[in-house]
């Protein structure tokens, strides 16, 4: 049996195929992310839906599936196979049945920013890379640092200088070179790439390398195996960069190609923080990218994402799927975090209150139906988030 189907990578606006077998960055030709592909039709041959009940518990369970080639380079700290749980408390509270919480706060560093670092740092080790960087709202800095750690490889992390404490102190003590900056995700960005550049270190910017969402694909396959190789309705998200939500329709793709699931899709619904809605606003204007949102502020430390460089691909996802696009306020997201909490027993991160708020508003008009499944992600744990509720 044939160990990992990885094939190439392919961009996904141009359609240029590149070897995956060195480290790329965006696409040489047009500036878009890469994507991997894979040999789904020798897969299709190879595995079944049942090979997998068995295995460990963490994402590397599909590493068929995965770009990383040798064992000893799958770098794992129990990141992945996160619990999916039927918030019947939640459902009772807000007046609904099929009501479900992919519970990512249990990953390492408290989000599910680790399964895409855990993906990116393993094959950028593979590949050769000998130092790190990323530009970071607050949990990918965190999840580098783990994962570069493990690998034995330098930490080069940037995040806005008024970034919440907790952020620093975890790459601090993880062994991360901080640089703290003035301004937005956007700007540490583009210090990060410049300093890469000037120092040889690889950039791990958020789907300016294709590994990620590799990752991050992985909480499709998750959900569908946990529903029983079945796709809920209706998924929210909370969207900075968009990476999860771009890797689960990528992820559905490749079940449906594999042949273990159907055609049906769950329509797919984005939500972002009122004071920094730039995907909301595209979506509204029937837009195919998304000009940046001036003035970004929100106490979502992950949604603080002014400008995504998969926007397209996140429009895309949305219209495909017959989504939709939620602006929520900050206040209605802590108010949802609240309910979450004392009904399910999660402390959980503004994102994932997010997700709640924007599940009722949904759900008063009329867009989500009584007997759909809804699955709120909740991608962070509330720790490193405890000054919200210094009052
Ligand atoms: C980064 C982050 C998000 C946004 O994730 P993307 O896939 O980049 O859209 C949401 N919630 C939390 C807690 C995050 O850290
Ligand atoms: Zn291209």
């Amino acid at each position: 049996m044939r160990q990992n189907f990885f094939s190439h990578l392919e961009c996904s606006y141009c359609g240029k195929d590149f070897p995956g077998d060195r480290l790329w960055n965006l696409c040489p030709d047009c500036g878009k992310p890469l994507l991997a592909r894979y040999d789904l039709a020798a897969a299709r041959e190879n595995l079944q839906p049942g090979d997998f009940c068995c295995r460990e518990n963490s994402l590397w369970r599909y590493a068929e599936l995965l770009p990383v080639q040798q064992l000893e380079n799958r770098l794992s700290l129990g990141e992945g196979w996160t619990p999916l749980i039927h918030a019947t408390r939640l459902g009772e509270e807000v007046g609904f049945q099929k009501l479900f919480i992919k519970d990512e706060g249990n990953n390492p560093t408290g989000s599910f920013k680790a399964r895409g670092l855990c993906l990116a740092v393993s094959r950028a080790k593979e590949l050769g890379a000998s130092a790190l960087s990323i530009p970071s709202a607050g949990n990918a800095a965190g999840a580098l640092s783990a994962y570069a750690a493990l690998a034995g490889l330098p930490a080069h992390v940037f995040m806005p200088r008024d970034v919440p404490h907790p952020f620093v102190a975890e790459c601090r003590a993880l062994g991360a070179h901080v640089t703290l900056v003035d301004g937005l995700i956007t700007d540490c960005g583009r210090l990060a790439a410049v300093e890469a550049q000037k120092h040889g270190r690889f950039d791990l910017s958020t789907l300016k390398e294709p590994y990620r969402l590799e990752g991050k694909k992985t909480m499709g396959y998750e959900l569908a195996e946990q529903l029983g190789w079945q796709l809920p309705e209706v998924i929210i998200y909370p969207t900075g960069g968009g990476t999860g939500l771009v890797g689960m329709w990528k992820a559905f793709e490749e079940l449906e190609q594999l042949g273990w699931i159907g055609r049906r899709r769950p329509r797919m619904v984005v939500v972002q923080s009122a004071g920094c809605a730039p995907l909301v606003r595209a979506f509204q204007e029937n837009a195919e990218f998304a000009r940046p949102w001036e003035n970004a502020h929100t106490v979502a430390d992950g949604l603080r994402v002014p400008a995504a460089v998969g926007d397209f691909l996140i429009l895309k996802t949305l219209r495909e799927s017959n989504g939709t696009a939620v602006a929520v306020s900050d206040e209605e997201m802590l108010q949802a975090a609240n309910l979450i909490g004392r009904t399910q027993g999660l402390f959980v991160s503004p994102e994932s209150g997010a997700t709640l708020a924007a599940f009722q508003r949904l759900r008063q008009a009329g867009w989500i139906h009584p007997n759909e499944r809804v699955v709120l992600f909740s991608t962070g744990s509330g720790y490193k988030y405890s000054h919200l509720w210094r009052k």
